[in-house]
Protein backbone atom coordinates (compact mmCIF):
# COMPACT_ATOMS: atom_id res chain seq x y z
CA UNK A 1 0.00 0.00 0.00
CA UNK A 2 0.98 3.65 -1.01
CA UNK A 3 1.21 5.86 2.19
CA UNK A 4 1.00 9.77 2.25
CA UNK A 5 2.43 11.09 4.72
CA UNK A 6 0.97 14.47 6.69
CA UNK A 7 1.82 16.52 9.33
CA UNK A 8 -0.30 16.69 12.23
CA UNK A 9 -0.51 20.36 11.89
CA UNK A 10 -1.73 19.85 8.76
CA UNK A 11 -4.98 17.07 9.70
CA UNK A 12 -5.76 19.99 11.98
CA UNK A 13 -6.00 23.13 9.56
CA UNK A 14 -8.03 20.53 7.17
CA UNK A 15 -10.21 19.76 9.57
CA UNK A 16 -10.61 23.46 10.91
CA UNK A 17 -11.39 24.32 7.12
CA UNK A 18 -14.41 21.22 6.64
CA UNK A 19 -15.95 22.34 9.80
CA UNK A 20 -15.88 26.22 9.04
CA UNK A 21 -17.23 25.06 5.75
CA UNK A 22 -20.03 22.80 6.95
CA UNK A 23 -22.37 21.74 5.06
CA UNK A 24 -20.66 22.65 1.83
CA UNK A 25 -18.22 20.99 0.37
CA UNK A 26 -14.84 22.69 1.05
CA UNK A 27 -11.64 21.95 -1.26
CA UNK A 28 -7.87 22.85 -2.08
CA UNK A 29 -4.67 21.41 -2.38
CA UNK A 30 -1.49 19.85 -1.48
CA UNK A 31 1.62 20.74 -1.32
CA UNK A 32 4.68 18.68 -0.87
CA UNK A 33 7.11 16.13 -3.03
CA UNK A 34 6.69 12.95 -3.74
CA UNK A 35 8.95 10.04 -5.14
CA UNK A 36 9.25 6.70 -4.92
CA UNK A 37 5.83 5.84 -4.25
CA UNK A 38 5.84 8.19 -1.15
CA UNK A 39 3.88 11.40 -0.97
CA UNK A 40 5.06 14.15 1.45
CA UNK A 41 2.68 16.57 1.61
CA UNK A 42 4.60 19.86 3.38
CA UNK A 43 1.40 21.95 3.53
CA UNK A 44 -2.15 22.33 2.77
CA UNK A 45 -4.13 25.21 0.99
CA UNK A 46 -7.75 26.01 0.78
CA UNK A 47 -8.73 26.78 -2.59
CA UNK A 48 -12.55 28.84 -3.81
CA UNK A 49 -15.26 26.54 -4.56
CA UNK A 50 -16.30 27.86 -7.66
CA UNK A 51 -19.15 25.39 -8.31
CA UNK A 52 -22.19 27.77 -6.46
CA UNK A 53 -25.63 25.08 -7.94
CA UNK A 54 -24.10 22.51 -6.30
CA UNK A 55 -21.71 23.57 -3.71
CA UNK A 56 -23.22 20.86 -0.77
CA UNK A 57 -21.73 17.80 -2.97
CA UNK A 58 -19.71 19.19 -5.90
CA UNK A 59 -16.58 20.87 -6.43
CA UNK A 60 -14.31 22.59 -8.77
CA UNK A 61 -11.00 23.87 -7.96
CA UNK A 62 -10.71 27.60 -8.79
CA UNK A 63 -8.14 28.13 -11.54
CA UNK A 64 -6.25 31.29 -10.69
CA UNK A 65 -6.03 29.70 -6.82
CA UNK A 66 -4.06 27.07 -8.42
CA UNK A 67 -1.77 28.76 -10.55
CA UNK A 68 -1.30 30.95 -7.59
CA UNK A 69 -0.48 27.99 -5.18
CA UNK A 70 1.55 26.59 -8.34
CA UNK A 71 3.77 29.27 -8.55
CA UNK A 72 4.64 29.47 -4.55
CA UNK A 73 5.35 25.89 -4.47
CA UNK A 74 7.72 25.44 -6.75
CA UNK A 75 9.45 28.98 -5.64
CA UNK A 76 10.06 26.59 -2.41
CA UNK A 77 11.01 23.85 -4.36
CA UNK A 78 7.64 21.45 -3.88
CA UNK A 79 4.88 21.02 -6.00
CA UNK A 80 1.57 20.41 -5.84
CA UNK A 81 1.00 16.42 -5.27
CA UNK A 82 -3.01 16.20 -4.70
CA UNK A 83 -6.20 17.97 -4.08
CA UNK A 84 -8.40 17.08 -0.55
CA UNK A 85 -12.14 18.32 -0.76
CA UNK A 86 -14.72 17.14 2.35
CA UNK A 87 -17.89 15.02 2.13
CA UNK A 88 -20.30 16.79 4.22
CA UNK A 89 -22.28 13.97 6.23
CA UNK A 90 -21.24 11.52 3.31
CA UNK A 91 -18.61 8.47 3.92
CA UNK A 92 -14.55 9.62 2.98
CA UNK A 93 -15.07 7.57 -0.15
CA UNK A 94 -14.46 8.51 -3.82
CA UNK A 95 -17.82 9.31 -5.72
CA UNK A 96 -18.05 8.64 -9.25
CA UNK A 97 -17.99 12.24 -10.79
CA UNK A 98 -14.57 12.42 -8.17
CA UNK A 99 -12.96 9.05 -10.46
CA UNK A 100 -13.77 10.62 -13.63
CA UNK A 101 -12.36 14.51 -12.92
CA UNK A 102 -9.09 13.13 -10.88
CA UNK A 103 -6.04 12.99 -12.70
CA UNK A 104 -3.13 9.49 -12.04
CA UNK A 105 -0.32 10.27 -10.13
CA UNK A 106 -2.24 12.94 -7.76
CA UNK A 107 -3.32 12.05 -4.20
CA UNK A 108 -6.85 12.66 -3.28
CA UNK A 109 -7.51 12.97 0.36
CA UNK A 110 -11.08 13.22 1.22
CA UNK A 111 -12.90 14.11 4.38
CA UNK A 112 -16.03 13.19 5.88
CA UNK A 113 -17.51 15.89 7.61
CA UNK A 114 -20.77 15.62 10.12
CA UNK A 115 -22.16 18.69 12.39
CA UNK A 116 -20.19 17.28 14.73
CA UNK A 117 -16.52 17.11 12.98
CA UNK A 118 -14.19 15.09 11.27
CA UNK A 119 -15.99 11.64 10.73
CA UNK A 120 -13.31 10.21 8.69
CA UNK A 121 -10.47 10.99 6.81
CA UNK A 122 -8.77 9.04 3.84
CA UNK A 123 -6.52 9.17 0.77
CA UNK A 124 -7.31 7.53 -2.41
CA UNK A 125 -5.24 7.53 -5.52
CA UNK A 126 -6.00 6.62 -9.19
CA UNK A 127 -4.55 3.50 -10.62
CA UNK A 128 -5.64 2.70 -14.05
CA UNK A 129 -8.79 4.48 -13.69
CA UNK A 130 -9.88 3.36 -10.40
CA UNK A 131 -9.33 4.51 -7.22
CA UNK A 132 -7.10 2.45 -4.46
CA UNK A 133 -6.71 3.76 -0.94
CA UNK A 134 -3.18 4.77 0.32
CA UNK A 135 -2.43 4.70 3.90
CA UNK A 136 -1.81 8.21 6.27
CA UNK A 137 0.53 8.13 8.31
CA UNK A 138 0.32 11.22 10.61
CA UNK A 139 3.97 13.02 11.81
CA UNK A 140 5.03 15.94 13.39
CA UNK A 141 6.21 18.42 12.00
ZN1 LIG B 1 -16.07 13.94 -3.63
Amino acid sequence: MRTLSLPEDARAELATMVREGYPLETCGLLVGRQANGQVEVQTVVQSRNINRERAEDRYELDPHDFLVTDKRARADGLEIVGVWHSHPDHPARPSETDRVAAWEGWSYVIISVTRDGVADLRSWRLDSEQFVEEQIQLCPR
